[in-house]
């Protein structure tokens, strides 16, 4: 925990970090010290976790990135925590983040942008810029994160490092301030997918405190690391019976060049392995843009409606009345992205637009998750691209939300769908930027994603 604790100081200027407590970190690694010299050491005793402040603690204060939760402190452990600490993991702090998961650049955080470690220039991505960074610089060994569009594949494609997203309702969303509650799930960062695996089967699990949570056994992720994939399986084509399907949409106009390459020379890689390869067609694509930034912002609207001056976190000094304070309250306390989210959300969902809007993008994602069962009726698992280019320059996309959601193109169908997915390193851009693979599964595939993963890397 030292040692990472010096790490972290010294890469300040990454801005990974919202907040950092060395007491509490230290309190946590020697409560570590003492199960591993009592000789009770559990999955992940003493193992320095970086947690994206998304995820409310009792032991750190919980921002999600806004000004309107600055020094809040949560009473309780979100359950995701909660259950990786029961697993010996110990704190290293919260994680920066866009202002309550808005984003795909981690440039939306009232706490300031997160620079990219392979060129500061850069974003790390997004929303969970923080996490991703906290792993790839080496200020701890894994992270939370979470995934409502891309939040957890995207950062951690722009920052060469493995991110899962798993099926909807597989970890808890006790705890985890909402953005889009239909859409949001957590999921772990790690260097490898064997460290994944482990990290997610602490996480991972039922609880009855979150309505949505799968009631479903534990799993050991990792069981399958070491299988072979199939009965004919040999040791120069261990992926021998793989099926990938190719989504022809993924490939289409506006996919850089470079990532287009190092994407389809790991599914040749794939190949060599012993997988085979078929084109899929997930037609609905590009409507998967607007039919998120219908419903990702409707359920944002609602969720944050809480946000009130009276329940949490921060209130105008000075008011008239109640719906004055309020109206201050939420002005000052939410930055502009926050604020288009909401009134598009309410918009959206206002009678005389209702049906126009919401209920059409509602139609649409039923038929985007259709589209993905019929992918994956002739295929394994679905890879391609996670992001349209590697990691863009700080600023470059900062003035224009479109541009920033248009980038969103590969990853948002997945949870309009609740399909788990990750995101691999396969490569880097010709001035030394990570590109990541992203590989789609079925419902409850995750322990299948991270043995294809595995044996790649
Ligand atoms: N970039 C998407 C958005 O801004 C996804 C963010 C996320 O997954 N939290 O909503």
């Amino acid at each position: 925990a030292q040692h990472f604790l010096t790490r972290i100081e010294a890469q300040r200027d990454l801005n990974a970090f919202i907040s950092v407590d060395s007491e509490a970190t230290l309190a946590q690694a020697k409560i570590a010290d003492a199960t591993i010299a009592a000789g009770q050491s559990q999955l992940l005793t003493g193992i320095p976790l970086a947690h994206k402040d998304v995820f409310v603690t009792r032991d750190f204060v919980t921002t999600a990135g806004s000004k309107i939760l600055a020094q809040y402190k949560s009473p309780f452990d979100a359950t995701a925590i909660d259950r990786l600490s029961s697993a010996g993991a110990v704190c290293m702090g919260k994680t920066n983040m866009d202002e309550f998961a808005m984003g795909s650049s981690n440039e939306n955080s009232f706490y300031g942008k997160v620079k990219n470690p392979w060129d500061v220039t850069r974003v790390p991505g997004g929303s969970s810029g923080g996490s991703a960074v906290a792993v790839a610089a080496g200020l701890s060994l894994g992270a939370t994160g979470t995934d409502t569009g891309g939040s957890i594949r995207q950062p951690a494609s722009f920052t060469g490092i493995t991110g899962i997203k798993p099926t909807y309702g597989r970890v808890s969303r006790y705890g985890m301030i909402a953005y889009a509650s239909s859409l949001d799930q957590g999921g772990p960062f790690a260097r490898s997918a064997a460290d994944c695996a482990l990290l997610l089967t602490a996480m991972a699990g039922f609880d009855e405190k979150d309505s949505t949570s799968i009631e479903r056994a534990d799993e050991d992720y990792a069981r399958l690391l070491n299988q072979p994939f199939s009965s004919n399986a040999t040791e120069s084509q261990p992926l021998k019976g793989l099926k990938i399907g190719v989504p022809r949409e993924f490939y289409g106009a506006g996919l850089d060049e470079e990532v287009k390459a190092a994407t389809q020379a790991a599914i040749a890689q794939y190949e060599t392995l012993g997988a085979t390869v078929v084109e899929v067609s997930l037609p609905k694509t590009e409507l998967s843009i607007p039919t998120y930034y219908v419903i990702a912002p409707a359920e944002a609207s609602s969720n944050l409606s809480r946000f009130d001056g009276v329940r949490y976190g921060h209130r105008a000094r000075k008011y008239s009345d109640l719906e004055d304070m309020y109206r201050k309250t939420r002005t000052e306390g939410f930055g502009w992205e926050v604020q288009r989210r909401i009134l598009v959300g309410t918009y959206v969902l206002s009678h005389g637009y209702y049906d126009a809007y919401y209920l059409q993008a509602q139609r649409l994602r039923r038929m985007i998750a259709e589209d993905y069962q019929n992918a994956l009726s002739q295929c394994d698992v679905i890879m391609g691209p996670v992001a349209p280019t590697p990691a863009w320059r700080i600023g470059e996309k900062s003035a224009d939300p479109v541009q920033m959601y248009l980038a969103d193109i590969y990853t948002l169908s997945l949870n309009l769908a609740g399909l788990p997915g990750m995101s691999i390193p396969c490569g880097f851009s010709a001035c030394g930027l990570p590109i990541g693979l992203q590989i789609i599964g079925n419902y409850f595939d995750e322990a299948r994603l991270l043995q294809i993963a595995h044996i790649y890397q």
